[in-house]
């Protein structure tokens, strides 16, 4: 696979904030919790998880905001200041380490279908999934669901947090 193709780039609508990421993502959840259908205003998120030292900031600064997560935990939202959309999101149990990638700020966001259908339990009625799509009624276990380049990528981040600790 060439550079090019493994590169997604998006930002927010008033062009303020561009962003790239350097690679696919770990993996990307279409969330139907009740959460992400209130923030979204629709009927679910979709987030691609990325490492954060992948993802560049091409253009513009992101604006943190701190906001409530069904874990208790928090989220911090980065979005545009001047339009305020959200391009990305980090939560307290993955902490800086990892970005969700808000996929429809990508400027080709159909090149990202989801990995997974999560809080399914939640799923708004109308919303059929393709039949054999991978979903699970709440959460789930990386360990289970990632493939085995993800979890590696994902175990060399967990070593340099600990190095860092
Ligand atoms: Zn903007
Ligand atoms: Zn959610």
């Amino acid at each position: 696979m060439s550079i090019e193709a493994s590169c997604f780039e998006g930002g927010c609508t008033c062009r303020f904030v561009r962003y790239r990421m350097s690679s696919r993502p770990l993996f990307v959840h279409c969330c139907h919790c009740r959460w992400c259908q209130r923030e979204t205003g629709a009927s679910f998120a979709l987030n691609a998880l990325i490492e954060a030292e992948r993802v560049q900031l091409l253009q513009g600064e992101v604006e943190t905001v701190d906001t409530p997560s069904s874990s208790g935990k928090g989220q911090k939202i980065s979005r545009c200041p001047k339009c305020r959309v959200a391009v990305w999101s980090n939560y307290g149990g993955g902490g800086e380490a990892v970005r969700f990638i808000r996929v429809g700020t990508l400027d080709e966001p159909d090149r990202l279908p989801p990995d997974i259908h999560i809080y399914v339990e939640s799923k708004q009625p109308w919303i059929v999934l393709p039949p054999g799509a991978p979903a699970v009624r709440g959460y789930y276990k990386a360990s289970e669901r990632w493939p085995k380049e993800s979890l590696e990528r994902r175990a060399a981040l967990l070593a340099k947090a600990q190095l860092q600790a």
